[in-house]
């Protein structure tokens, strides 16, 4: 291909890639998306819960277009030991616009929000792996697929948690472990009827439930059930470095999830329609890579732009924020006609003005917290079943009131370290 035909190249067509790729296209930057799957969304994961209120501003109204699941209205918490769950379970009306979230599919959403990209002007070729990228005296000026080379002012690297492109040219460092998780899914089927009546949801409501605890073996993680319109999404995920030091692997991991008696009555003649595994970034703002350099920003998970909070796991709204910040400052640059280090710098600052960074500073230490806090996983979920089992057991012996129960519980469990655990987990909130 001709050298400079195109400002920008984007390598990834997720959610950040083609977000960055619609707003370039929209601007009147001349851009190219590459894909290595055969169409937008084959080759990602998600639980997922997509928040609308970062997409929604760059076109309004999506969320009565796009092929989205269900609206949630139904969130659920549960804390589990091998054979009980303690529950908190939220049922709210439909939140306030600007405040919505839905539950999606990604290989139905993904080619939709491609489509968008194309519409705006973007060339987007799926099926095409880019190998590596071509730098010219340390500038980044295109990338290399197979036999073709194609130049660009500017490449933006949305590959994904998978940050292989990046490592291979020094541009991020191979990830530590600990600060990794890697997620499981199955996509099952379910008529919505059944789905409704299951989950106590009118038409169109959806349940994001969340658990902890046994899901992973008592290691740092969690296992999410989400209601599509006719399928469940299912998984479990877990920190890389607690992985290795599980008794089960992650398969194991998610057989165990299925069959406990809190989950087996929900996916309960369900037929497998799709299974996936996927890394996720969970360093957290302490682990974000140089974000430009000459010719080149990276965004999406690509950058460790993702937060898992415990009650939420947030990625696709980051990645459409981290999109929008690189897209602004590319446009610049194409302006000015200059991509050096220097004005692709403006990425950053456009980030840290906005509210992506607010979130990344607000969980700054709860992945350490959460490594550094197994019990949490462990010896609270049991101690909070413990604590209900002996409420709600009434077998003719003469009851003891609730405070005697907590305290005769929670002194077994260690006052002291609890209330230090309680304290730095709080802060890391
Ligand atoms: C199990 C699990 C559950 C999750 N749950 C949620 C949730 O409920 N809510 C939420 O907001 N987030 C969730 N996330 C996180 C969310 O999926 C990510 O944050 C989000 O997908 C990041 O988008 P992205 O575009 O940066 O990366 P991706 O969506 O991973 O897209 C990267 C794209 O780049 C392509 N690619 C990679 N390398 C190349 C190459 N060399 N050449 C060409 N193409 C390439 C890939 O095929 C892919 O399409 C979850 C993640 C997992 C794994």
């Amino acid at each position: 291909m001709d050298e400079d035909k195109f400002d920008v190249i984007v390598v990834g067509g997720g959610i950040a890639g083609c977000t960055c790729a619609l707003l370039l296209a929209r601007a009147g930057v001349k851009v190219l998306l590459l894909e290595r799957a055969s169409h937008a969304g084959g080759k990602n994961v998600s639980g997922g819960r997509l928040y609308t209120y970062s997409l929604d501003e760059i076109i309004p109204g999506f969320a009565n277009q796009a092929p989205l699941e269900r609206q949630i209205t139904h969130e659920k918490f549960s804390l589990l030991t091998a054979d009980s769950a303690v529950t908190l379970d939220y049922h709210h009306p439909i939140f306030s616009e600007g405040s919505t979230s839905y539950s999606v599919l990604r290989s139905r959403f993904d080619p939709w929000l491609m489509a968008q990209a194309e519409a705006a002007g973007a060339q987007c070729l799926t099926g095409v792996q880019v190998d590596s990228l071509i730098e010219k005296q340390g500038v980044i000026c295109g990338v290399k697929a197979g036999d073709d080379e194609i130049y660009a002012r500017a490449v933006v690297l949305s590959e994904g948690a998978n940050t292989l492109l990046a490592e291979r040219h020094n541009l991020v460092s191979k990830p530590q472990p600990k600060t990794m998780a890697v997620g499981v899914k199955e996509v099952l089927t379910l008529d919505s009827d059944v789905i409704e009546e299951r989950f106590a949801l009118e038409e169109n409501e959806g349940t994001a439930w969340l658990f902890a605890g046994n899901a992973s073996a008592g290691k740092v993680g969690g296992g999410f059930v989400y209601t599509n319109r006719d399928t469940l999404s299912l998984g479990v995920v877990c920190n890389l470095s607690a992985l290795s030091d599980a008794n089960q692997n992650l398969a194991a991991m998610l057989e165990n999830f299925k069959q406990h008696p809190a989950v087996r009555p929900l996916i309960r003649k369900t037929e497998l329609l799709e299974y996936s595994a996927h890394l996720i970034p969970e360093g957290g703002i302490n682990c974000v890579p140089p974000l430009s350099g000459a010719g080149y920003v990276i965004i999406g998970d690509a950058a460790g732009l993702c937060v898992n909070a415990g009650h939420t796991v947030r990625g696709m709204d980051l990645a459409v924020l981290s999109a929008k910040a690189a897209a602004q400052a590319l446009i610049d640059a194409s302006q000015t006609n200059s991509f050096t280090a220097q004005s692709l710098a403006h990425y950053r600052a456009h980030l840290e003005s906005g509210s992506l960074w607010s979130v990344l500073q607000q969980y700054r230490s709860l992945p350490e917290t959460l490594l550094q806090t197994p019990a949490l996983f462990e010896r609270y979920p049991q101690l909070a079943a413990d604590i209900l089992q002996q409420l709600y057991r009434v077998n003719g012996t003469s009851a003891k009131p609730l405070r005697k129960i907590i305290w005769n519980n929670v002194r077994r469990a260690g006052l002291f370290k609890l209330i230090k655990d309680g304290i730095r987990g709080a802060r890391s909130l």
